[in-house]
């Protein structure tokens, strides 16, 4: 007699295990199977250990900046094997915090992997075991993509390494131009080493606002880091001393790490969703309805593995109405629009709503505000970096339509902005709303003259 459940996860990362928290919490009999860590990519290898990273590198600049405001700091060293290490304490912690919270409403927790063999039934890897489910969820989410095979591609490292480095590189050469290339790039410059960013565009960050992109290129390229656009590499060769790299422009860099960030790939291959008849497209990606149901009416899919917003707030936010949905006699579906998003670079960027040229190409009339200032933290520090705000609004009916912060705290900036433009918000709304001083945050109400 094979065992049976309500509903069998496949995957514990942020959207598995949301749902089966929830899941089990609306009474259903759930087993999830996780064959790497449980937490997945946010917790494990994604958000968290990079924000840790992200902060390492931000004393650097404070350490900098502090001479400026009188201090003075003898002996300050940065110890790359420290910080690695304390990083995977705090992940270790995160990780039996998310076990706990699986098992406190019964969830079963299967530290395998699991492939689907039917609409209603999972096989569990390592031990041969059918499990019957009235419900699977793929939350298989994805991993890093390697793109086109070049020789010597085998020395190069992707996201997934760079965490458990055993040295910290004194020379890096990071590939791709999206949140992860630049991310790694501004956090690996900030720890001290020569950075080289690769891409293949012109422009870092695609889809971004324009007056973004290039307001960060030119922050990241005065704080040192080498963006060489319009190139990708033809091939790495080990050297005495390091590794080669040769560029399609014929050119060719030195150094002694190699990272790929040139996108992700959804975890659908041998998943065995064949056997049970469920489309993925073309990149591998497994397209769901509304309610993150596959064509297969048992079988739903929820997080990166469907390749639509592939933030962890979203696969979280997709787990729990998946779960209120089939178990809980709550029907709700996740708004994939004006999602807010931070990039941590340096500085960091917050946005929400469209781009300046999304929105004209939806075919708004638009007024811009926009402003870029020296924050008032750099100027004692001498810090020349400066900061942007700007707003896209329908010049029609006054709406705000996006917004987008670079400096610091931006990421918590667009937080709050983001609930005001969720809410519609209109330029005469951020008018009216009496700015807090001094703060950067006060520019988005207090610009009064349109730009264009
Ligand atoms: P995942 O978290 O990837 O979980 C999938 C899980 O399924 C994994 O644990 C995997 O081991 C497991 N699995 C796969 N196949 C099987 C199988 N057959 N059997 C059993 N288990 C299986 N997002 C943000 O919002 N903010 C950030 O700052 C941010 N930073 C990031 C930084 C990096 C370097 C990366 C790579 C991503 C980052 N993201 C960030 C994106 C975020 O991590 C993902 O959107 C999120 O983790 C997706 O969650 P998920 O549940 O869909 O998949
Ligand atoms: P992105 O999709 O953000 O960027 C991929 C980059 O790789 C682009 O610059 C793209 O170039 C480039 N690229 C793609 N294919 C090739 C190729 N064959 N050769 C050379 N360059 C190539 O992916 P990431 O890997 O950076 O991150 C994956 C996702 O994870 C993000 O989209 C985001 O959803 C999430 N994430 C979120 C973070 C956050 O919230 N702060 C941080 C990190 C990740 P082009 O622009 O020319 O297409």
């Amino acid at each position: 007699m094979s065992r049976s459940v309500d509903l069998f996860v496949i995957g514990g990362g942020s959207g598995g295990v949301r749902a089966s928290r929830i899941a089990a919490q609306h009474g259903a009999k759930v087993m999830l199977a996780e064959e790497f860590r449980l937490g997945g990519t946010c917790v494990i290898r994604g958000c968290v250990p990079k924000k840790l990273f992200v902060y390492a590198g931000r004393y650097a600049h404070d350490l900098e900046d502090m001479a400026g405001y009188g201090w003075t700091v003898e002996g300050a060293r940065f110890d790359w094997p420290t910080l690695v290490a304390n990083k995977d304490r705090e992940i270790a912690r995160l990780e039996s915090i998310y076990q706990r919270n699986l098992e406190a409403p019964g969830v079963e927790i299967i530290r395998d992997r699991a492939v689907v063999t039917g609409a209603h039934t999972v096989r569990i890897v390592g031990t041969g075991e059918t499990i019957e489910a009235r419900h699977i969820l793929i939350a298989t989410g994805g991993h890093p993509a390697l793109g086109p095979a070049i020789p010597g591609a085998e020395l190069a490292i992707t996201s997934n390494e760079a965490f458990h480095l055993p040295t910290l590189p004194r020379r890096v050469l990071v590939q791709g131009g999206g949140y992860i290339a630049v991310e790694f790039a501004c956090l690996f410059r900030a720890l001290g080493c020569e950075v080289a960013l690769v891409l293949r565009a012109e422009q870092i960050l695609r889809s971004f606002d324009d007056d973004v992109r290039h307001h960060v290129a030119d922050e990241m390229r005065h704080s040192g880091i080498n963006i060489l656009t319009g190139r990708s590499l033809t091939s790495i060769t080990a050297t005495a001393d390091g590794k080669r790299v040769e560029l399609s422009d014929g050119s060719h860099v030195e150094v002694d790490e190699v990272m790929l960030a040139i996108g992700r790939i959804p975890n659908t291959r041998n998943l065995g969703l064949e056997t049970a008849g469920v489309i993925v497209d073309g990149v591998g990606a497994i397209p769901v309805d509304v309610h993150g149901r596959t064509n297969v009416p048992s079988i739903h899919a929820v997080g990166d593995v469907t390749n639509r917003v592939n933030l962890t707030p979203m696969a979280i936010r997709e787990g729990h109405a998946f779960a209120d949905t089939v178990f809980g006699g709550k029907p709700w579906q996740v708004d994939h629009h004006l999602v807010a998003t931070a990039v941590f670079t340096e500085p960091e960027i917050g946005t929400v709503g469209l781009s300046e040229a999304a929105a004209r190409e939806a075919g708004f009339t638009l007024d811009i505000y926009k402003a870029q200032f020296r924050p008032m933290r750099a100027t004692l520090s001498g810090r020349a970096t400066r900061m942007l705000v700007k707003l896209v609004v329908d010049a029609d009916t006054d709406k705000v339509l996006g917004c987008h912060v670079v400096g610091e705290a931006a990421s918590e900036i667009i937080q709050m902005a983001a609930v005001a433009i969720g809410m519609g918000a209109t330029k005469a709304d951020f008018d009216r709303t009496v700015a807090v001083h001094p703060t950067a945050a006060e520019e988005l109400v207090t610009m009064r003259t349109k730009s264009s």
